[in-house]
């Protein structure tokens, strides 16, 4: 697919970033071309009118599923909920803690951010070993929300995040090993 190719031109890979001996995937270029970017909120639209019609809600990972969230969300016509890193969000919150491919980390959502009962779509940029996805859908569980799928634009197949995301579904627009 032509689109698929042009967003993986904007994909820039960055060695040695944040840490010594990670080959990051870096997604400005991506977010600086109209087309490339337009490329992505496509695919990801069509993907989901056509495997979760009865979506409720688009939940964004901190950070850079703020990025792609929001705009997906726009086009679906429905609500965006952000899941943020710890300490962001005023008021009641849930929150998990879960190791990151670098580090620690802890995520949180406002505890009246999805009713129970709703149908989510979490969306984010990447998914490596999967513990930050993991760390929302757990999010949702305690809110009573039903996860649909685990969507992101980049999945790196050799970090095994798919394995650990079972039983949620996933998908990916572009992977690499
Ligand atoms: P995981 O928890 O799956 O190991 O890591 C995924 C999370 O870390 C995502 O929120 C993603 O934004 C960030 N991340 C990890 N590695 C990369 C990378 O190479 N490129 C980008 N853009 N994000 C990454």
């Amino acid at each position: 697919c032509e689109r698929l190719q042009r967003i993986r031109r904007h994909v820039r890979l960055v060695p040695d970033f944040p840490s010594p001996g990670v080959l990051f995937r870096d997604i400005s270029p991506l977010l600086k071309d109209p087309d490339a970017f337009k490329a992505a909120i496509d695919l990801l639209e069509t993907h989901l009118r056509a495997t979760c019609p009865r979506v409720d809600y688009i939940a964004g990972l901190d950070a850079r599923g703020f990025l792609f969230g929001p705009p997906l969300a726009q086009r679906l016509g429905i609500g965006f909920v952000p899941i943020r890193k710890k300490g962001k969000l005023p008021g009641p919150t849930e929150s998990v803690s879960y190791a990151l491919e670098y580090g620690q980390a802890e995520l949180e959502i406002q505890s009246d951010a999805v009713e129970p009962g709703k149908k989510v779509v979490l969306v984010d940029d990447l998914l490596a070993t999967g513990g930050t996805m993991c760390a929302a859908c757990e999010l949702m569980k305690r809110l009573k929300a039903e996860v649909l799928e685990c969507l992101v634009v980049i999945e790196l197949l050799s970090l095994k995040g798919a394995e650990k995301l079972q039983p949620f579904r996933r998908h990916s627009l572009l992977q690499y090993d």
